[in-house]
Order: structure tokens, then sequence, then C-alpha cells
């Protein structure tokens, strides 16, 4: 008889050429069990999604009351789910006056693909200038604004009118112009590394983009809900986007995502064509009684305010001559190493020892680090302690 992991390579679509293959049986704050009882700490929160850990208990009391109440009831924009109200309301309190209109969709990918609609519908536009290195989504619309040849080139033809510039090349700004729609960036662009840009490059964005008339949208799919100690990155940084994307960790560990903007520009989707982005699922009522919850617990528990001094501890603890650069934004972390290689097998001893991590797309010499906000002091020690034995036992075998 075939086991679960091979059923799993047969019968589940494979993308990944070396699958983690965990077999987890339950997890619960920041650890993850496995079949066999194995506790694995969990480095990363399943890619910046479980800012709260797993289940938090009053994440998973919402989903249960919720259950016992409604799932899906009609496609989105229809009833009046509190749920979703709820949830709007609470993010419109915590945000600029003008990011007040929310649209909910099911994920990361859809809000980028509702972002781009919507810039293209309002400004009557078509052209959309975006980031090398940058990642979107994975639809055909978000894949063309991946920065990277390696993983678009494949898929063409793709969106025509896409301009990818350089990221926090203040220079190349000029090729905003009246023919843009709308520039699309990470405030701190995750998959090339953790890139915070500097304040001068985002200001004089802003400011090209104020000129041609070109809406700014800020991705904080994986920056977003407290990751980098703010709710959004953007409210660190100082500049405020037309259109703000999130998603990840905004249904508490459930699939949401959402675009916010202006009533203004949002309402531009309901004319010329009515129903000018439609989504069945987008705005589940579990998904955002979930992230209600969590970002209820997320303020009411105070864990954002804790994110720097963890980052600083981070920091301190992780010194080794074989690290090249520590790059964070909060709890957004790429520890740099020499090569690929080299970071890979760190990667591996660090699983050996029962530690969750991985690579970034576009900078796979770097290690991420995006724990659980909830993340212990000793916690936080005794990953920094495997991960320098990681590096040691790397540092023996790859000279
Ligand atoms: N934008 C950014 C910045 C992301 O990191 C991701 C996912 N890694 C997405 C968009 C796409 O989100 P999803 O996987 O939910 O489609």
């Amino acid at each position: 008889m075939l086991t679960e992991r091979q059923l799993f390579l047969n019968l589940i679509a494979q993308t990944s050429i070396a699958p983690m293959l965990l077999e987890p049986e339950y997890a619960e704050g920041i650890y993850v069990y496995d079949k066999k009882g194995i506790r694995y700490l969990d480095l990363i929160a399943g890619i910046s999604v479980g800012n709260l850990g797993h289940r938090h208990p009053k994440v998973v009391d919402a989903i249960k009351k919720q259950a016992d109440k409604y799932l899906h009831l009609m496609v989105y924009g229809e009833y009046v789910q509190s749920p979703q109200v709820q949830l709007a309301q609470l993010l419109n309190h915590h945000l600029p006056p003008h990011l007040n209109t929310v649209y909910f969709t099911n994920s990361g990918a859809e809000a980028t693909e509702g972002a781009m609609k919507l810039a293209k519908r309002y400004t009557g536009r078509f052209e959309i200038i975006c980031f090398n290195k940058s990642y979107h989504g994975s639809t055909q619309g978000a894949l063309s604004l991946i920065g990277d040849e390696y993983f678009r080139n494949s898929f063409r033809p793709l969106l025509p009118g896409i301009i990818h510039l350089d990221y926090n090349d203040i220079k190349s700004l000029g090729a905003i112009s009246d023919k843009t729609a709308c520039v699309i960036l990470e405030p701190v662009q995750a998959e090339s590394g953790v890139v915070v840009p500097d304040f001068s490059f985002l200001k004089q964005l802003q400011k090209q983009c104020e000129k041609h008339k070109a809406l700014l949208i800020f991705d904080e799919a994986q920056t977003g809900i407290g990751r980098t100690g703010d709710l959004f990155a953007f409210q660190k940084l100082g500049v405020s986007p037309d259109i703000l994307l999130t998603a990840k960790a905004l249904g508490g560990g459930l699939p949401l995502g959402a675009f916010i903007s202006s009533h203004e520009i949002m309402s531009s989707l309901s004319q010329e064509p009515v129903l000018g982005h439609i989504t069945t699922f987008g705005g589940n009522p579990m998904s955002c009684a979930a992230g209600l919850a969590a970002l209820q617990t997320l303020f009411e528990e105070g864990w954002m305010k804790q994110v720097d001094a963890k980052e600083k501890l981070f920091h301190k603890l992780l010194q080794h001559p074989k690290i090249n650069a520590i790059r964070s934004c909060g709890l957004l972390m790429a520890l740099e190493f020499e090569s690929e290689k080299f970071n890979k097998r760190v990667i591996e001893e660090c699983w050996k020892y029962e530690l969750i991590t991985d690579w970034f797309l576009f900078a796979p010499n770097c290690l991420r680090i995006a724990p659980p906000l909830i993340i212990t002091e000793e916690e936080i020690e005794t990953a920094c302690r495997i991960v320098l034995q990681a590096i040691e036992i790397a540092s023996s075998e790859i000279k």
C-alpha cells in the first residue's frame, strides 16, 4: 500500500523540485507537530501568514462561532455580511482616511488583479510600472509584473504595457509618464531578500505619480498585519499609496486578501461595466470572521509593540563571519550568505534540528526569518542557536 507521502507525490500536482514533505498532525502557537510527534519551530509562519501563530484560540473560536451561523451564502457584494463589514470597519479605523473602501478577495494574486483592473478603469490608461525582483502573485496579470525573466518567460504572451524598473533606483522614475495607469511595488521588497527602499525613493515615486496622475499601489501581502511592527509597512515608511493590497496574514490563517482604496476610485468598478470585478468566494464569511478576530487580537494583545525588540534580539544573536548581511524590516528578515549552495545546506541542517526555514524566490542565497510575532525571547534564542549550529556544519563542509 502506498504511504500518504507517496500518494501526495503521485496525486497532488507537484511544482517544487524539493518539497519539504513535512507531514503535519497539528499546529499550535509557533510549533507544527508531525505525525511522529516531532515538534518543529516554525520560523517562517507559513510564509508570513501565521502572524499570531497557528490556531490562536480567539481565531479558532471565531471560526467555530461563524461556522454555527453561516458559510458561503452569495457571491461578492450582494448580502450585508457582518464579518466582512466589521473587518472593513476595523481596517478603516487603522488606515488613513483616503483608504476607506475595501474589496475582499480570495488571495494576494486576486488582490493584485483587482488593483490592476481598478487602476486601468479609473485612469483609462493601460501602462503599468513595476520593479525587478518583485513578486505580486502567479495568475497571468500578476505574473506579467513578476520581476524575474526566468519565472515569466515561459508564459508569454503576457500583459502588454508592462515596464520593469530597478527597485530603489530614483533615476529610473522618469519612466513614469502621462501614459502610466499605476506604479505597483512592495514598500519593502520581500522575495529579493528583504530590501527596504530609501525614503527619498518612495517620496520621489509618490511625487512622480501625483504629477502624472498615475495611481500608486503598495503590495503589502507579506509586510502587512503587523509583520513590520506597524499594521502596514507604509505607515512606518511615511508614504501612503492610492491603493493598498493585503493578503496572507489578513485571514488569520484562512484564505483572504483585499485591495483597499478611496470611495471615489473604487466606485469606478461599479460602472461601465457594472460588476467590474466579480468573485464567488472573495470575502468569505469564515475568512472574514477569522481575520476580524486575528486583527482584534493583534491590537488587544499588543504584539506589534514587541516587534522592534524581537528584531533587535535576532540581530544581536545572529553574529557569524559567514553571515554577509542581515536585512530586516520588523520580523521580516533575510540572512545573506555567500552562495545558494551554502544557504541551502544551512536550511537543510535547520530542518534536521526541527527548525522550519526557507530561502527567498529571487534571493536563493538568503535564509528567511519571518516567525509568528508571538515568538518569545527564549524561542528566538533557541532558533538562533540552531541557525548558528547549522552555519557551523555548513562551514565545515563548504569551504
Ligand atoms: N504579493 C506578495 C508581495 C506576495 O509575497 C505574494 C505571495 N507570496 C502575493 C502577492 C500573492 O499572494 P497569493 O499567494 O495569496 O496569491
